[in-house]
């Protein structure tokens, strides 16, 4: 097999050169990290999903005119992306009190907030992310204000839909992590959605049991993880898709493995 280019490998993702100036292939890794990947791990077939899942919630967000670097998903693992300039930021939009803030805060988790919360992140795994104000974006020059006019509306935007298409499925939207990128065309750059949104990346609570459906379980060693993953999957339909799902597949395979 001719092997592709590899440009970098994160801990859940590895990105390889595209077959067009301009792309690059997102394949995604069952690996998953914790604390500044202190804590390591696999969650079987978790690449699979959050491809379907992050194409599935790029495809609708497109549709409501958010620009985002998603083309189109090549196969289980792997989803075709424009090419563009990563910004340092995590965007981090919050509904509900939980994680971080309610250690930094002493909010008790699961507290709605008065109302959304967007914070920012320095995107730097050696300092460990450290939030920020705007006004350290704007003093080291990480991202322009016009950029962050449009990084906030745009959050904010996200927010909004994906809280109704949750809560549609029985799902609340606690919290969840952005990344955005500039695309660059002669002198002019336009902020596009970049990275995914998957499990991964949002607090998902069932809305009747408040149980966990998303990486808080394997942080915080609740277990049942795989099955968090594709139940989230199912619920936003993704694994109904034409016909028997590769991931219907793979646990099937997973099954029979364990047999033998
Ligand atoms: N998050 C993420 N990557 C990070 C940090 C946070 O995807 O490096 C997501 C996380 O899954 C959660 C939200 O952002 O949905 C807020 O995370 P928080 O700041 O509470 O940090 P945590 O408790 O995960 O350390």
């Amino acid at each position: 097999m001719s092997r592709r280019r590899q440009i970098y490998e994160g801990k859940a993702k590895i990105l390889y050169e595209g077959p067009e100036p301009g792309t690059i292939i997102q394949y995604f890794k069952d690996d998953a990290t914790a604390f500044n990947a202190q804590k390591k791990g696999t969650i079987n077939g978790k690449g699979v999903i959050n491809n379907r899942i992050s194409e599935f919630v790029f495809t609708r967000l497109s549709h409501i005119g958010i620009p985002t670097h998603f083309i189109r998903r090549l196969n289980m693992r792997e989803q075709l992306v424009r090419q563009c300039e990563i910004i340092p930021i995590e965007v981090v939009v919050r509904n509900v009190a939980a994680g971080s803030l309610s250690k930094r805060l002493g909010l008790e988790e699961g507290e709605a907030l008065p109302h959304t919360l967007v914070e920012y992140y320095y995107k730097d795994d050696a300092l460990g992310d450290p939030l920020i104000a705007e006004e350290h974006i704007a003093c080291f020059g990480w991202a322009s204000n016009e950029e962050m006019q449009d990084i906030a509306a745009m959050a904010i935007r996200v927010n909004d839909f994906l809280v109704g298409m949750f809560a549609a499925v029985g799902i609340r939207l606690v919290d969840f992590k952005l990344e955005f990128g500039r695309l660059w065309d002669g002198d002019y750059a336009r902020v596009i959605l970049a990275d995914e949104i998957s499990p991964d990346g949002c607090r998902l609570w069932d809305m009747v049991t408040g149980e966990k459906l998303d990486k808080d379980r394997f942080r915080r060693d609740l277990g049942g993880e795989e099955d968090a993953y594709q139940e989230v999957a199912r619920r936003l339909g993704v694994l109904q898709e034409d016909g028997p799902s590769e991931v219907a597949d793979l646990s099937h395979h997973r099954k029979l493995r364990g047999k033998n």
